[in-house]
């Protein structure tokens, strides 16, 4: 049976990479998360001091990105792929906060979209991929044949956050990680280049009083629809 995209964008914190990760595996597809590749360039950044305050100084990064190579290398104790910036595995640092922190103002920049969108779109030239992020049915595949628009409230949202940073570790608190939320909404929304919104013929999905199950399976069935719908 011929393979089709998915895509599945949302707000940050909406569970959109624990539904896209299960729905590949249940597929048999290819899973690509876009945020670790932003978060992976902010990464190197924050390294080479390269974070401003102003826009000029953030675009001192652009010239960087030849220099900057990622790549996802799957592992197979774990049943999913892991963010390599240059050559090292970065999976952990990208997820803790002080990334999280500056992402949201690295991802407004035109030509870091400009290089990790054009990654994205060679990764799903073949389809058979389930890609998660902020403007994959916008942008980075138009014609994907299933689009899902994931929201949750921001209070939700932080608190499903919180645990899971709490639970890698990270002495974090609720608070801090509900204003990161906030902030990180608001900028992806109302940037110049490709701003979060719902594809028109997206699926919205609030999965504020929904657990993972429920959403998963209703999540895959459409999908199975749509796969037969395009194969029809
Ligand atoms: O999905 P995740 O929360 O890991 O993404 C981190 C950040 O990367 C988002 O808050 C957003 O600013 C940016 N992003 C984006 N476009 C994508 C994926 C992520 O702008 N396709």
């Amino acid at each position: 049976m011929g393979k089709i995209n998915i895509a599945i964008d949302g707000y940050s914190s909406t569970g959109k990479s624990t539904i896209a990760k299960q729905l590949a595996k249940a597929l048999g597809y290819i899973y690509v998360d876009t945020g670790a590749m932003y978060r992976a360039v902010t990464l190197y950044a924050m390294r080479h001091g390269l974070i401003g305050e102003t826009e000029e100084e953030l675009k001192r990064l652009v010239t960087h990105l030849p220099k900057i190579n990622l790549q996802f290398v799957h592992n197979a104790d774990l049943g999913f792929s892991e963010m390599y910036l240059n050559g090292e595995n970065v999976e952990k640092e990208i997820r803790a906060l002080p990334v999280s922190k500056q992402v949201s103002k690295v991802a407004t920049l035109e030509a870091v979209r400009k290089k990790l969108v054009a990654m994205q779109q060679e990764m799903g030239k073949r389809k058979g991929v389930v890609m998660d992020g902020r403007d994959i049915g916008t942008d980075v595949f138009p014609d994907a044949e299933f689009k899902i628009f994931m929201t949750a409230s921001p209070e939700t949202r932080a608190f499903r956050r919180y645990k899971e940073l709490l639970e890698k570790g990270e002495k974090v608190t609720y608070d801090e990680v509900l204003v990161n939320v906030r902030y990180r909404d608001a900028i992806d929304s109302n940037r110049k280049f490709s701003p979060l919104k719902k594809a028109e013929n997206a699926i919205e999905f609030d999965n504020s009083d929904m657990g993972l199950e429920e959403q998963l399976d209703r999540i895959y069935n459409y999908a199975l629809r749509k796969i037969e719908e395009t194969n029809a």
